[in-house]
């Protein structure tokens, strides 16, 4: 079923969904099983897997020099969204970017989704590769998100890339896309950010899943903005607990968002051990208030730890 399906079905209430990152290679489906198993007693309707592109690794060689290769550290979203189908019964979205497709790979990619039933998608740009300061495309692949959502948004019309192909059989993918409630790292300001978003949904995107916020307050500012710059698709919060102290600098090192004032103080004074009860009681009042608002589902971003996302859930 459509994502969008499930929001409209739902009737105002405020539904759950997870997100999953695959193993690191070498690990086990049991390990996305180990993390969703638990989480199943709150009825998801969806679960997103993320998309690793490939990294750079050096390898010392025995002369003594270094041998750069790319790598997959995590491969597998397709298989483990089909595994999930399978197992749980309910949607899997794979996340899928631009970096490291050409537009003719990305097409195979959405073929194979379309094959396995898989008619959600997130459509992602994804981030410059490790060791690279800006975000690179392949020379024939796409450089912005939004190109991304025309081509998916073209196979929905019946449009592959083989014009010898006159009534191509047509895809219905529901599209999702990433907006920032405290603005994309590079976009010049915040309301540039949600002019391009904007073009994502003139595009064809169906809703948009945020990037994690600590302060309600920016997620309200950024649901008002897109409201007034003509945006009316649902708007899902993406929400991840604070559980150690060392995320109060990584988390935005890494996601390029801030932390509110009192949450810093609270957890800075905290001892080590007492951090994780206050990630917990700060994603419970953030998941309260944000349901009073009436947003059609949080989504956790659930980075392996289901024990922490089961308490805040059972809260909520
Ligand atoms: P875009 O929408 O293309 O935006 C990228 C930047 O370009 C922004 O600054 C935007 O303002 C600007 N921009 C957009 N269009 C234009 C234009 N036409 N002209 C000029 N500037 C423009 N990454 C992964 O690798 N795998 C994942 O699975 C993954 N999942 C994610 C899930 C969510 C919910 C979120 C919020 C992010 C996720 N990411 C993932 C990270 C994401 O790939 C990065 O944040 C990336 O840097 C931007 O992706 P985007 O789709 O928002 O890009």
């Amino acid at each position: 079923m459509k994502i969008t399906d499930y929001f409209e079905k739902s009737k105002g209430q405020t539904l759950v969904s997870f997100e999953v990152l695959p193993p690191l290679k070498g690990g086990s489906m049991n390990d996305i099983f180990d993390t969703l198993d638990p989480l199943m007693e709150f009825k998801p309707p969806f679960i997103d897997v993320t998309y690793h592109r490939e990294e750079y690794v050096y390898n010392k060689q025995i002369s003594g020099y270094y041998e750069k290769t790319a790598i997959r550290k995590r491969p597998g979203t397709v298989g483990i969204c089909a595994s999930i189908m399978h197992r749980y019964g309910i949607d899997a979205i794979p996340h899928l970017i631009c970096g490291g497709f050409s537009i003719e790979e990305t097409e195979n990619a959405l073929i194979d989704l379309n094959f396995l039933g898989i008619n959600n998608v997130l459509a992602l740009r994804g981030d410059a590769r490790q060791f690279e300061d800006k975000f690179i495309p392949e020379p024939d692949g796409h450089k912005y998100a939004v190109d991304l959502v025309k081509q998916i948004n073209g196979m929905n019309k019946g449009m592959y890339l083989d014009s010898n192909i006159e009534k191509g059989s047509p895809t219905d993918f529901c599209i999702g896309v990433a907006g920032y409630p405290e603005k994309h790292f590079e976009a010049p300001n915040f309301s540039m950010d949600i002019q391009y978003l904007k073009q994502k949904i003139d595009a064809g995107a169906s809703y948009i899943v945020t990037q994690m916020f600590y302060d309600n307050a920016n997620f309200f500012r950024f649901r008002d903005a897109c409201h007034k710059a003509g945006i009316n698709v649902p708007i899902v919060p993406g929400l991840k607990p604070i559980t150690r102290k060392y995320q109060l600098t990584s988390i935005p090192r890494k996601f390029f968002i801030n932390f509110p004032e009192d949450l810093v103080t609270e957890v800075t004074k905290a001892e080590d051990k007492n951090v994780i009860k206050i990630g917990i009681e700060w994603c419970i009042s953030q998941c309260r208030e944000l349901k009073k608002e009436g947003v059609p589902c949080l989504h956790f971003y659930t980075m392996g730890d289901s024990e922490t996302i089961y308490k805040i859930v059972e809260k909520i």
